[in-house]
């Protein structure tokens, strides 16, 4: 990787259930050069999550405060929950020169597609409604109603699928995390960040 390069920012979205934050998790923990962007939300903690590492956990006041403060690129409401991007999160992370992963829902794609065009965005697809129902039950996270409100907000999240750079069927979690990193490296190469390399062999140094 160029140092002398900002990092690129990348918006990955994907109905729950569908694997997108152990895709995630896989791409951090094996590419030092990957970086997840951490959102606060006025969702409690689930056990072992951790203020600062998952999420920074803020009352609901503090969330308004906060947008108040203009602190946010994009924030929504997910399943009766706040959650926001910070401005300030993301631009230190790219200044570091790393690809920086905002893991949000569809609202906050279209907001940070309006707000910064040059993002990338990728969609993560079940194999099918069946799987992804499988897999919701599989979790035994949630109550029959909470499943079949998922599954319902799912259908929504998917027709919006179209909107998306990149989309991504979760198949197999290996080969997925391949395909997303393939998305993320191939980034680098773009014209406008090889202009510096032209320049460079043109001028022989
Ligand atoms: P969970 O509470 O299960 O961690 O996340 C619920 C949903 O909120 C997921 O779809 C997740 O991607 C989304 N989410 C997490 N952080 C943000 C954020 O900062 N902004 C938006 N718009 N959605 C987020």
């Amino acid at each position: 990787m160029n140092a002398q390069h900002i990092g690129n920012i990348f918006i990955i979205s994907a109905a729950s259930g569908t694997g997108k934050t152990t895709l995630v998790s896989r791409l951090t923990h094996h590419y030092d050069t990957i970086r997840v962007a951490v959102s606060h939300t006025t969702r409690p903690p689930r056990e072992g999550e951790q203020h600062g590492k998952q999420y920074y956990f803020v009352s609901p006041e503090k969330f308004m405060q906060l947008v108040g403060d203009g602190v946010f690129l994009e924030h929504a409401q997910v399943f009766g929950n706040y959650y926001g991007t910070s401005m300030l999160e993301v631009r230190e992370l790219i200044n570091k020169g790393v690809d920086v992963i905002l893991e949000i829902d569809v609202q906050g794609a279209t907001q940070i597609r309006q707000a910064l065009p040059n993002a990338i965005s990728i969609f993560i697809l079940p194999p099918s409604l069946a799987v992804l129902e499988e897999r919701l039950r599989k979790r035994k996270t949630d109550s029959e109603d909470v499943i079949v409100r998922r599954l319902n907000e799912a259908r929504h999240e998917i027709q919006q699928a179209i909107e998306f750079d990149y989309i991504v069927v979760n198949n197999d979690l290996v080969e997925t995390e391949n395909h997303l990193l393939s998305i993320i490296r191939s980034q680098r190469f773009r014209q406008p960040l090889q202009m510096e390399t032209i320049e460079k062999i043109l001028k022989n140094q």
